[in-house]
């Protein structure tokens, strides 16, 4: 069984971005801008944003936070929205979600512009990804590829069986994993809560792509021998033996199911730091213009 550190990879590609980065300077270029809006005080939200921006400094990138109070109105977030929409000088921005109740999120994704629309959310993207054409790629499945792609892990003709149907990562992802290229050419079944007898599903996965949210969900008994884990899930369970009160687990059994993988992510340590990389890629692309002019 290998390990897919994905803390290591991230390490890795930052320090091809942050080459890039020194380069631009060099060449007095543009310097990629990432700005992150952030509504309330959820701990995993701010936890999130933070790892985000101090990634951005690590690669020399700027970055801008800008942080709301939940009082605030779904109207004056969309003016935020388009006021970021309008800055030159910011490449691409993020709106951390959750929001709070009162706020559409889907009102607050169709507001921002795709070009800035870094995390990959917009549908103008989402299309372009199902297409193949080029297009701000969402994070944690344009991570998740990035693993694929560089521990070489064989796809092509592959049955893949990707749990969850998400915009955000499920969906994607099967889209991703199905299309033509490198890595691609599976043979994707997506599975979610409606789907009649899973176990059966997952047993016939090469790749399996887990991504529902719920503690450990995954067992030994529920994959095959030689299966190729990507746990997407970050949950919190209590561990009282933990300073802080709980701690961090995937979706996957990871303890029973890691003997029987060929390859697995751990959580934490896996998908999470792919996650943001796979953000400061697309910013960087925003900023060099690669995607839209
Ligand atoms: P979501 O809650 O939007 O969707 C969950 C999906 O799981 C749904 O499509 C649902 O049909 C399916 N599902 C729920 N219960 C199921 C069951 N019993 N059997 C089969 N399918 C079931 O979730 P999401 O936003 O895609 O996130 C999924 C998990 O991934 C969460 O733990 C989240 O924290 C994590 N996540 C991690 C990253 C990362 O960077 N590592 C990024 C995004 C989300």
């Amino acid at each position: 069984m290998s390990i897919i550190d994905g803390k290591a990879l991230s390490e890795i590609i930052k320090l091809e971005i942050r080459e890039e980065v020194l380069s631009l300077k060099e060449q007095r270029k543009n310097i990629p801008h990432l700005a992150a809006v952030l509504v309330g005080n959820n701990p995993a939200s701010e936890s999130y944003v933070k790892s985000k921006v101090r990634s951005c400094e690590q690669v020399g990138f700027e970055s801008t936070l800008i942080r709301k109070d939940d009082s605030i109105t779904e109207e004056e977030l969309l003016d935020i929205i388009k006021d970021l929409n309008e800055e030159d000088d910011v490449d691409g921005f993020i709106v951390q979600l959750p929001l709070p109740k009162h706020i559409d999120e889907t009102k607050v994704t169709l507001a921002i512009d795709p070009k800035k629309d870094v995390d990959g959310f917009h549908p103008v993207n989402f299309g372009r990804m199902a297409q193949g054409l080029p297009c701000y790629l969402p994070a944690t499945p344009f991570g998740i590829m990035t693993m694929l792609e560089r521990y070489e892990i064989e796809t092509e003709g592959k049955h893949c069986v990707v749990l969850g149907r998400s915009n955000i990562v499920g969906s994607p992802m099967s889209i991703l994993l199905s299309r033509k290229g490198t890595p691609g050419n599976c043979t994707v079944t997506l599975a979610h809560s409606r789907t009649k007898d899973l176990a059966a599903e997952t047993l016939r996965a090469d790749i399996l792509i887990a991504a529902i949210g719920i503690p450990n969900f995954i067992s030994a008994d529920m994959v095959k021998d030689g299966v190729v884990i990507i746990d997407v899930g970050i949950n919190r369970i209590d561990d009282p033996s933990r300073k802080r009160g709980y701690r961090l687990v995937g979706d996957v059994d990871y303890e029973s199911v890691s003997p029987k993988a060929s390859f697995i992510t751990p959580v934490p340590g896996g998908v999470g730091p792919m996650t943001v990389t796979s953000l400061l890629a697309n910013t960087l692309k925003a900023s060099k213009k690669e995607v839209y002019l």
